[in-house]
């Protein structure tokens, strides 16, 4: 498959990595043009609030809003997961978001204190390392969504259709597990 990686902010170079090891090819996506023919898209975790400006000024808000609303699966890891996300609590005045996925998220939600940390967790019956940056959960689900692993009951993976959100990084681990579900369970 061709997966495109928005490559504004943030780790993307580890999803394309990622993607690669999976056996796909991996784009880095800065404009508009370069969202036609993907099979998937993934929206990197790093800082949400300057993604979401980088892409309104790149005029990127509106066709990958389309792109989501039209089908193409997408997967978001932390800063990707509240890009996703309809509704968001704590984020910046008039934070955008691409939205799709129907989930109230709240950024930086385990604390100044538990800033980082890592956590094995039950992804989907598979065991991954959860590693958590001032992460998000999410505080409320739509009827529509699926929780695939929680956190002290906060769930911090969601699947929506063709939409997963994870709040924690597998791009960071090289354990390929989420990547693997997302090529092998959405995508085809
Ligand atoms: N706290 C960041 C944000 O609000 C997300 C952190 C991350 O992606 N590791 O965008």
């Amino acid at each position: 498959m061709k997966i495109g990686v928005l490559a504004l902010q943030g780790d993307f170079r580890e999803h394309i990595e990622a993607s690669q090891a999976c056996g796909h090819k991996a784009v880095a996506i800065r404009r508009e043009v370069e969202l036609n023919d993907l099979d998937a898209l993934i929206l990197p975790g790093g800082e949400s609030t300057t993604i979401a400006l980088l892409a309104r000024n790149y005029n990127l808000i509106e066709p990958i809003r389309s792109k989501i609303s039209s089908g193409l699966p997408v997967y978001g890891s932390c800063a990707g997961m509240i890009l996703l996300a309809d509704r968001l609590v704590g984020g910046v005045e008039k934070q955008e978001t691409f939205g799709g996925l129907d989930i109230t998220v709240k950024r930086n939600a385990f604390g100044r204190q538990v800033d980082s940390f890592e956590e094995e967790i039950d992804f989907a019956g598979r065991r991954v390392n959860g590693v958590f940056i001032r992460a998000p959960w999410v505080e409320q689900v739509g009827s529509e969504v699926e929780i695939l692993a929680t956190v002290n009951s906060h769930a911090v993976a969601v699947r929506q259709g063709s939409i997963l959100a994870t709040s924690f990084h597998p791009e960071l681990t090289g354990d390929l597990s989420v990547h693997t579900y997302f090529f092998d369970e959405i995508c085809r």
